[in-house]
């Protein structure tokens, strides 16, 4: 019988499961699809690559106002993804031995509740387990309408053929801005159909709004209030009936309106596990109702992001397995959108903090970096910060532009620690930076 068994070895998972072994406890894992999950195979790592590969457009673009003149610029997309694909193949194989030298036993296969204490794997072998962790992340979902089967889902685009020449994207959440700027950098005719006022709700209205701005200045088309009510082939692609009335056209069409925890075909309803809008349902130490079961990461839909997940591991085997009960710490997470103008965020947005009744100042700029004064990119960089009036205590920052994801990372630790406007004000500017305009916003 092991100590534990995980079910899922994505980021949480495969976290969870080599500490464990590394203290000393035996430890199996089940994964039925690619060891790594949705970051490293279909999502953040792969994402990022594309993201790579795009900025190089807008670097040849803004070449030109340096005085280079670059000739013959071709993009092979064939290139781009076998050089992707050998990347997540290398940290596939990486992981999977960082399991293996930490002690972890792999089974390759779907491995679904038995009953307490047990699971069973594809091939009707059974495992005892006295804990077992649920770490199965998410899905992709898609609306319902006519013809939807004929649209792709995010996981779908990284099996994509051929760079397609027409895409549309539908949603304006992370997935579908991340994916509009990429096949617009990577050449694509790119539209965006979203159903609601602004792009990237719940972030800041400032971030929505000048990012929305960007993707339209590098030529996305952007259509707001818009619903999809149809998909139908014709001659070499998709025909896309909005709710406008209009037709559009397109090779690809790719709904990127959210995930769902992955549960199906568990066994949780058999055990009795409680769930509530298809999460697993978990206390503040990740357990369900059942007593040696837990649930880590996507599947318990609590903030759907890789690091958190990571975290959420770590903290469950400290509960289990070090008799150091931990509360996952979701506070204070700071996040980013791999735009064409790139976000970072934490903390409290302006509504947000309205929304608490807080008494707060907003310290904004908006401004042209100095980098695309000689380039013509159009692509102003914003940086916001909301700070409660009372203890001059910084509630949130937003910034969009280049390097926002890496500056945030840091703005992030200093929030943590409880850092004021006045901290910020003391810190002397490393000039000439974008960052400095944080250090001196007034
Ligand atoms: P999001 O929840 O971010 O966005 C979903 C989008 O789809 C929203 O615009 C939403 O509209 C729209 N939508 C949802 N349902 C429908 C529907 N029935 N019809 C039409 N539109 C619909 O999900 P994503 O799929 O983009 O990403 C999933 C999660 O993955 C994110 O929440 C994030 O946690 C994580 N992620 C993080 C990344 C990062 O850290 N950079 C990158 C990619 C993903 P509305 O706003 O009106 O609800």
């Amino acid at each position: 019988m092991y100590d534990l068994f995980v079910i899922g070895a994505g980021s949480g998972g495969v976290r969870a499961a080599r500490l464990a072994a590394s203290q000393g406890f035996s430890v199996g894992i089940a994964e039925s699809s690619r060891v790594g999950g949705t970051c490293v195979v279909r999502g953040c790592v792969p994402k990022k690559l594309m993201v790579y590969a795009a900025e190089f457009s807008q670097y040849f673009n803004d070449s030109k106002g340096y005085g280079w003149d670059i000739k013959d610029v071709h993009f092979d997309w064939h290139k781009m993804v076998e050089a992707r694909n050998n990347e997540v193949d290398r940290l596939e194989a990486a992981y999977k031995k960082n399991l293996k030298n930490s002690g972890v036993t792999i089974y390759e296969s779907f491995a679904k509740f038995k009953r307490l204490n047990e699971v069973e794997l594809d091939n009707n072998k059974v495992i005892k387990a006295k804990n077992i962790l649920i770490a199965t992340g998410g899905k992709p979902k898609k609306p319902e309408f006519q013809g939807v089967q004929l649209t792709k889902s995010s996981d779908d685009i990284f099996m994509m053929k051929n760079l397609p020449e027409k895409i549309a994207i539908y949603g304006a959440g992370y997935i579908a801005c991340e994916f509009a700027s990429i096949f617009k950098g990577l050449g694509s005719d790119v539209t965006l159909i979203y159903r609601g006022e602004d792009l990237l709700r719940g972030f800041d209205n400032d971030i929505s709004s000048l990012v929305r701005q960007g993707l339209e200045e590098k030529g996305i088309n952007v259509l707001l209030n818009t619903i999809i009510e149809g998909v139908r082939e014709c001659s070499d692609g998709l025909s896309v009936a909005l709710s406008d009335k209009r037709q559009l056209f397109a090779n690809e069409v790719v709904c990127a309106t959210g995930r769902k925890p992955n549960i199906e075909n568990l066994g949780l309803e058999k055990l009795g596990v409680n769930l509530e809008k298809d999460a697993v349902l978990v206390d503040d130490y990740q357990r369900t109702n059942i007593s040696n079961v837990y649930a880590i990461g996507d599947v318990t839909d609590r903030l759907n992001l890789t690091p958190v997940a990571i975290r959420d591991g770590i903290a469950f085997v400290d509960t289990v397995f070090n008799n150091k009960p931990t509360v996952p710490d979701h506070h204070l997470v700071p996040k980013a959108v791999f735009t064409k103008p790139e976000v970072g965020t934490v903390g409290l947005s302006e509504i947000e903090a309205e929304k608490k009744g807080t008494v707060f100042t907003v310290y904004k700029t908006e401004f042209k970096p100095m980098k695309n004064q000689l380039s013509g990119n159009l692509q102003k960089t914003l940086m916001k910060m909301i700070v409660e009036k009372e203890s001059d205590k910084i509630l949130g920052v937003h910034i969009v532009g280049d390097g926002a994801a890496e500056m945030i990372q840091i703005v992030a630790v200093a929030v943590k620690m409880g850092a004021t406007k006045s901290d910020f004000d003391a810190t002397c500017a490393v000039h000439p930076t974008a960052a400095e305009e944080l250090v001196t916003l007034n």
